[in-house]
């Protein structure tokens, strides 16, 4: 049934009204939710707070929101079907370029329904164990390893995150099997490693830092081509050294918004996300985690869209080799 003209014409008056106030209105004019895809406590969680505290300083009222499962997943679908108005950002790591080689079917595209707005740090990893473990050096670990095909656990935080490719990386490497156990972020992994209830982990060294200076976690070996300068991880080989060729995988962590945020919204953002990498305090805490802030093009949405898009070419190959998938 057409309704009268007046209450079209009315109607249209509020729909113009409301779409001038929301024009009209500064941004930021109320709080932004950044949207973190893993549990509290692991990296990703770690570094968006500390992106969130900088952008806060800056006049923004940004809260951290845990959004874990379906591999991280849940999130980013989250993020594609936010409204496009600035007030709804995902700040997530490597799984950008890896999750859809694993889903069968990714309910968002990463080209077509995010807006990228800039990189923030480069996060290498530590290859941990349990503290009961005895093997005291990696060919320890790899004896054992071996004797024990099979039946050891690694702890991850499902298909597509960086704990997961670097213990796919190090079966394949070094011609194993061990048993994933995913979780919805390493925090939780973290807690059951330093209990005895899984054995291995490849985790960043924001989380693995403090748990090897305090002896909680046995350490043998670190995922990047060169050793760091970080002293509690200074003296650790890197898998290469030991033997594994290429052995290389470090995570990077980005923030988004949904496809069709406004320009001048997502310059702003930009703007306030360039500020934080640049800010001494924010830089010196991602260091004392081992992480290296980003301060060339990658902070630009440009370089950042092209680097998640290099990435995910030299993933999916690895990826489909492993015949690893999530539904
Ligand atoms: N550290 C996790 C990973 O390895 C993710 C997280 O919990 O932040 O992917």
């Amino acid at each position: 049934m057409r309704r009268p003209l007046i209450t079209r014409i009315l109607g249209c008056i509020v729909l113009c009204w409301s779409a001038a106030l929301a024009w009209a209105q500064p941004y930021p004019s109320k709080p932004v939710k950044i949207l973190v895809p893993f549990v509290a406590g692991g990296t990703s969680d770690i570094v968006a707070r500390a992106v969130s505290q900088k952008l806060n300083e800056a006049g923004y009222t940004t809260v951290v929101e845990n959004k874990p499962g379906a591999n991280g997943s849940i999130a980013g679908e989250a993020l594609a079907k936010s409204p496009n108005d600035g007030y709804t950002l995902l700040f997530t790591h490597i799984a950008q370029a890896t999750l859809h080689s694993f889903f069968r079917k990714l309910p968002y595209d990463i080209e077509k329904d995010f807006e990228y707005l800039g990189m923030v740090s480069e996060n290498p990893m530590n290859l941990i164990a349990r503290p009961t473990l005895a093997a005291n050096h990696f060919s320890e670990l790899v004896q054992w390893l071996q004797a024990n095909n099979g039946k050891v656990t690694i702890g991850n935080a499902g298909p597509g995150s960086a704990s997961h490719l670097c213990g796919m990386m190090l079966q394949s490497a070094l011609k194993i099997n061990l048993i994933p156990v995913p979780y919805k972020g390493t925090a939780p992994a973290m807690t059951d490693l330093m209990g005895g209830q899984i054995d291995l982990m490849c985790d960043q060294t924001t989380t693995t830092i403090a748990q090897v200076e305090a002896k909680k976690v046995k350490s043998y070996a670190v995922t990047t081509p060169a050793r760091l300068s970080h002293p509690a991880l200074k003296d650790m080989p890197t898998l290469q050294e030991l033997g594994l060729k290429d052995f290389y995988v470090s995570i990077w962590q980005g923030l988004y918004a949904p496809a069709g945020t406004p320009a001048a919204v997502l310059a702003r953002l930009n703007q306030a996300l360039k500020a934080a990498v640049k800010d001494p305090e924010f830089i010196r805490r991602q260091e004392n985690g081992g992480a290296t802030v980003f301060t060339d093009t990658r902070v630009e949405p440009s370089a950042h869209k092209a680097f998640v898009r290099a990435e995910a070419a030299k993933w999916a190959p690895i990826i489909k080799a492993s015949g690893v998938y999530a539904d």
